[in-house]
């Protein structure tokens, strides 16, 4: 029997560039010490008071279905949220509560895309962006952004990708996993002036929101004439160390959330209630709770830099934002790929490599800052041995 071509083509060729992490695991739960920079997840588990709070509100009854856009209250504070950060005038009707944000994604490409559609989207990408535009039944059509760029997509690229028919939305991540790039505000002029003149949705993934190093995180739906024509995904997962409850949003037109809530009536049937109701009381934590959560990378990210200062041969990308550092590894002469199972097999330390996330990436290594400040240390440690002794031999 023949499985559809829809769910076949979610990822190409069966991979899903995901190999090296599952190695990783698998070395792991053999009872090796491996130092495992793969996955994107903080390393702290969800605050105590966050589980108490869905404890609480389980005990009391929220366990049968609940509202499928999202608890009036929740979809409340999600908006009130976005106005006092962005200050976008917000109605708690623009808001879809969603199973993290990556059913938000998946639900705006729905919204946007009909069949064979295109979506534009920029290379180097978050892993799962083609599979999902696939999805969604859409064509994922890569914008490369150039690491002499400082990874920035540029309007001439877009504008170019855009003209040449068949795209209806476009998606992009600031700031971004894996490049550690946070948009500048001409970099979003581009984007919007693209988006407007090539009657282009736009959808902006925001759910590293909280974690900007360097410069400001700007959200596109904040434009002139863009707030009809953009959905913004938003997340608990990295603000709030809140991964495995899979609670995000989508905050978008209020035409769409309508359809969108079919959407998810017809495939999850809602977020739990109790689940939501720790959101809640999680989005009602003082600022310093996302500032503590967020900390550490901020801190792990100078523990890379000084790691790899006074030597020449592994570059980071600018680490203006997120959890992760993208190193250019390409004066070693390996490929990501080559490099990064080289590593494992010989350090056993566990970094994605760049060609997962697209060829823009190729030649680069991502690690993601989720592992214990020493731990951190002694793996970049070992990653640039490793380097300097791959070059060496040549
Ligand atoms: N978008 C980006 C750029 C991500 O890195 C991730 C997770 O790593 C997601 C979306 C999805 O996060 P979640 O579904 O946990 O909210």
């Amino acid at each position: 029997m023949q499985l559809s071509r829809q769910i076949r083509s979610i990822t190409v060729a069966g991979s899903d560039g995901w190999e090296l992490s599952r190695r990783a695991r698998a070395l792991r739960e053999a009872g090796e010490d491996v130092a495992d920079l793969t996955v994107g997840e903080p390393d702290r588990r969800t605050d105590p008071a966050i589980l108490d709070a869905m404890d609480r509100a389980a005990r009391a009854g929220h366990t049968g279905y609940a509202a499928i856009p999202g608890t009036d209250r929740l979809r409340r504070a999600v908006a009130a949220r976005v106005v006092a950060r962005t200050g976008v005038p917000t109605h708690p009707d623009e808001v879809l509560i969603t199973a993290g944000g990556q059913f938000g994604l998946f639900a705006a490409l729905s919204a946007t895309c009909d069949p064979g559609d295109g979506a534009l989207l920029i290379d180097p990408w978050y892993a799962t962006y083609p599979g999902t535009i696939r999805a969604a039944g859409a064509l994922p059509r890569p914008v490369t952004a150039l690491a002499a760029h400082g990874f920035q997509p540029r309007e001439a690229d877009l504008a170019a990708a855009a003209a040449g028919g068949g795209a209806r939305v476009m998606l992009v991540n600031s700031p971004n996993n894996p490049t550690g790039a946070v948009y500048s505000a001409a970099t979003f002029d581009g984007i919007a002036r693209v988006c407007r003149d090539h009657e282009l949705w736009l959808i902006s993934d925001e759910v590293y929101d909280t974690q900007v190093w360097d410069g400001r995180h700007i959200t596109p739906r904040a434009l002139p004439g863009m707030k009809e024509r953009t959905f913004v995904i938003g997340s608990l997962s990295k603000s709030h160390a809140m991964t495995g409850s899979r609670i995000g949003w989508i905050v978008g037109p209020p035409s769409a959330i309508g359809p969108m809530t079919d959407l998810a009536t017809h495939t999850n049937y809602g977020i739990p209630g109790f689940v939501q109701d720790a959101a809640l009381f999680a989005l009602g934590l003082p600022p310093a709770f996302e500032a503590a959560v967020a900390e550490p990378f901020r801190r792990r990210r100078a523990i890379v830099e000084r790691a790899l200062a006074g030597q020449n041969l592994i570059h980071a990308a600018p680490m203006q934002g997120a959890m992760y550092a993208l190193l250019d590894i390409r004066a070693t002469g390996m490929s990501g790929e080559a490099f990064a199972h080289g590593l494992l097999d010989a350090q056993r330390v566990a970094v994605m490599p760049g060609e997962s996330f697209g060829g823009a990436a190729a030649g680069h290594v991502r690690l993601a800052l989720t592992v214990e400040d020493g731990r951190l240390a002694d793996a970049v440690a070992r990653l640039l041995d490793h380097a300097t002794g791959v070059a060496a031999r040549g």
